[in-house]
């Protein structure tokens, strides 16, 4: 095959079964490199697109792809979203019995399959070696290949009998994929598959749609209801550290009227699958989870995940995070870390033959949460790659930090600590510095040590969070071994002595980023709640469809094209084939439906509830959409211009994208906003069209005061 028609059968296929226009950030490439023989190994983060990669040439090539995947669980819903876009596909697993396996081995040999999804311990039996000398494989894909690699966090060690695919198979292409990007992992699968000449696409880990935040884990309960209450029936996960803790803040959750269910390993699987199946299914909101959940879930709209407690390391946080927004939307993330889920952990690790590594990177996710630098830039480093700007949409960089000179706060404390022989805990040196009356602290008689009560104007909290700094500064050492007492360090000494300047970032910022977590958005614009309206509606119809055929509703369609429907409101079939993720096999199975939902909203219902005279509005639209000018509009409909702006403002107010913008100069829109001012009744065009002199047409006043009023939420 010519390279062109190659790739162009392959971006066919992409819009026919998929519905997606383009090919996202390397999946063009990597699809024409296996289309040409090679093999490769594949680097992106969770949603960044990987199944598409082997999926596309599977479809195109002639023959079939064997996908080797360690997730049974998930096995089951990636051929089911494969069949639900009209993909011949079918699994091999250990959940089915004799007969289903047999049945599935024939329709392969058949003819009948694109992809066969199987199990690693399948692929290695006997009989599936068989079979497979029977099939015309063009493409083998291995999903999670770190799962091959020691190195890696989830060794399985049948994964390394995959080397036996290269010597048996050695022309046929093999592409393997993970979302681990280490080095020495990446190294690790290439040598362990056998694939020398394999060439190794990375791609950016950035997953810009992720809001990152990250509190201190002070009124944690409060924070999140007020988190959830503020994303009426959006999916989340909340990971917890331990069992007793995701069934504790469940109860809470749910006895504040918020639908809330938990998941940990010690749950019997049936009770696991139930929660998971109904998690999925869009029947439970929220999971309170250890762990434990998430990896057998390719749930795509996720729209947030906090962390009760501190990940035990970047990784884990990365991954778990992850899993919010595969579908591209904005999605929100919050961590909350302590100092005693630091020294959980640390008590977990000291019997770990690997516990220096796992120190270290304890200690670098807590560096990281309690930095003053782009969060989303700390992470990119961290996975080697260098971010030139800043992502403007963490808590630090919508609170950047403020610096004073700290140096006095600093000495009090590392005073303190000498005096108390830098053999107490923080706990008990801020009980020192505010003088507290607690029984220990005149046990130990530290009433009489100089230090005390030097700083009682600092609540006990702020103490925390500058010790905390001092730390993070190398002022201070915590002796996890002894305690997790306060030592000094070299220096502390030039600070304590040689009065040294500190600099310390005030506590605004953090207590600023506590209260933007807990206020209120701003109410909803009307174009908004006409939005929202219409999303509900479209999405409630998404779950009767997925669930009349038993799959998640995700799978009927992704939130991302639920919103692209709610932008450009598709009232037919040719509309809808343009909306991104509507393939033609979607199309014809659910198209109608949606196409009427959508044409009813849009005729049935008005600004106050009120019924509209619909189909004048939507010609007029129609027209616009076409890209005749207002003029040319009213000339075509035999209308006034004033009648279709008329026209443009109601279907601006029902949430069509009109930029209303266009027809208004910034010099006339302040014009109109002062007449506006100076008018009794703001709402009267009447009043205002008489401030300006009766001079600027009544329609642009009525455009004026629907765009300001829009801007003010009303
Ligand atoms: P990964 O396996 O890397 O986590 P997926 O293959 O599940 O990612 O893809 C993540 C999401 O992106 C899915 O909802 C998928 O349908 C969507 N997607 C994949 N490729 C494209 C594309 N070219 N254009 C738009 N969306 C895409
Ligand atoms: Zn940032």
């Amino acid at each position: 095959m010519e390279n062109t028609t190659m790739i162009d059968k392959a971006s066919e296929a992409l819009k026919q079964y998929f519905g997606y226009d383009s090919f996202k950030s390397l999946q063009g490439e990597i699809i024409n490199h296996i289309m040409e023989g090679n093999d490769a190994l594949v680097l992106m983060p969770t949603g960044g697109g990987k199944s598409v990669c082997f999926q596309i040439p599977a479809i195109v090539m002639d023959g079939i792809c064997i996908v080797i995947s360690p997730l049974i669980a998930l096995m089951k819903d990636q051929v089911d979203g494969l069949k639900a876009n009209g993909v011949r596909a079918g699994f091999i697993n250990s959940s089915q019995s004799g007969k289903e396996q047999s049945y599935v081995e024939m329709q392969a040999i058949s003819g009948e399959l694109d992809i066969l999804y199987v199990s690693p311990e399948k692929m290695l039996t006997s009989s599936f070696i068989q079979t497979m000398s029977r099939l015309e494989i063009n493409l083998f894909a291995i999903d999670e290949a770190h799962c091959i690699s020691s190195w890696g966090h989830d060794f399985r060690p049948e994964y390394t009998k995959l080397r036996y695919l290269k010597e048996q198979f050695p022309n046929v292409p093999l592409v393997a994929l993970t979302a681990t990007a280490d080095k020495l992992t990446r190294q690790d699968i290439i040598d362990r598959l056998n694939v020398d000449n394999c060439e190794t696409f990375l791609a950016s880990f950035d997953r810009p749609n992720l809001s990152l935040t990250v509190l201190p884990g002070r009124n944690r309960l409060q924070v999140i209801q007020e988190f959830i209450k503020e994303r009426p029936g959006e999916s989340g996960i909340i990971y917890c550290l331990s069992r007793r803790s995701t069934e504790d803040l469940t109860a809470k959750l749910q006895a504040s009227g918020i639908d809330a269910d938990f998941y940990h390993a010690g749950m019997s699987s049936l009770e696991r699958t139930t929660t998971q199946e109904s998690f999925i299914k869009d029947k439970t909101q929220i999971v309170c989870a250890t762990i434990a959940f998430g990896m057998g879930i390719d749930k795509s709209n996720i729209r947030w995940v906090i962390h009760y407690n501190l990940p035990q390391n970047i990784e884990g946080y990365y991954q778990e995070i992850g899993r919010a927004g595969r579908d591209g939307l904005p999605s929100d993330t919050l961590l909350f870390y302590s100092y005693g889920d630091v020294k959980i952990f640390r008590d977990m690790f000291s019997e770990s033959p690997l516990r220096d590594i796992k120190l270290q990177k304890l200690d670098r996710i807590l560096q990281f949460a309690e930095s003053f630098n782009c969060r989303r830039n700390i992470l990119l480093n961290y996975f080697g790659e260098n971010p030139k700007t800043t992502c403007g949409k963490c808590d630090v960089c919508k609170n950047p930090p403020n610096h004073f000179d700290g140096t006095v706060t600093c000495q009090k404390v590392l005073s303190c600590v000498a005096r108390l022989r830098e053999s107490e805990a923080m706990g008990m040196v801020v009980d020192v510095l505010r003088g507290s009356g607690r029984k220990e602290v005149f046990l130990k008689g530290y009433q009489n040590v100089k230090t005390y009560g030097i700083g009682r104007e600092i609540s006990i909290f702020d103490w925390q969070q500058y010790i905390a700094q001092m730390t993070n500064l190398g002022l201070l050492e915590i002796a996890y071994d002894q305690n997790s007492a306060l030592r000094l360090t070299e220096a502390s000494k030039a600070v304590l002595f040689e009065n040294k300047k500190v600099d310390l970032v005030q506590l605004t910022s953090i207590k600023k980023r506590i209260e933007e977590q807990k206020k209120k958005s701003k109410p909803k614009s009307k174009t908004q709640q006409v939005k929202d309206d219409l999303f509900e509606k479209l999405r409630q119809l998404r779950k009767e469809l997925a669930n009349k055929e038993g799959i998640p509703p995700y799978l009927v369609f992704t939130d991302a094209t639920l919103t692209e429907m709610v932008d450009f409101k598709p009232t037919s079939l040719m509309a809808l084939r343009k909306v991104s993720g509507v393939g033609e096999y979607k199309l014809e199975k659910y198209g109608d439906e949606f196409a009427m939902l959508i044409r009813n909203f849009v005729l049935g219902k008005g600004k106050e509830g009120t019924v509209i005279k619909g189909a004048t509005y939507l010609k007029t639209y129609e027209l616009f959409q076409k890209g005749l000018n207002p003029d040319k509009i009213a000339k075509e409909r035999e209308l006034t211009v004033t009648t279709i702006f008329s026209h443009f403002v109601t279907l601006f107010n029902n949430g069509y994208e009109i930029d209303l913008m266009q027809f208004i100069s910034e010099e006339e829109m302040n014009l109109i906003k002062q007449a506006r001012s100076k008018v009794q009744n703001e709402s009267s065009l009447k009043d205002i069209f008489a401030q300006l002199g009766e001079k600027v047409p009544y329609h642009k006043i009525r455009i004026a005061s629907v765009l300001l009023d829009h801007d003010a939420g009303k």
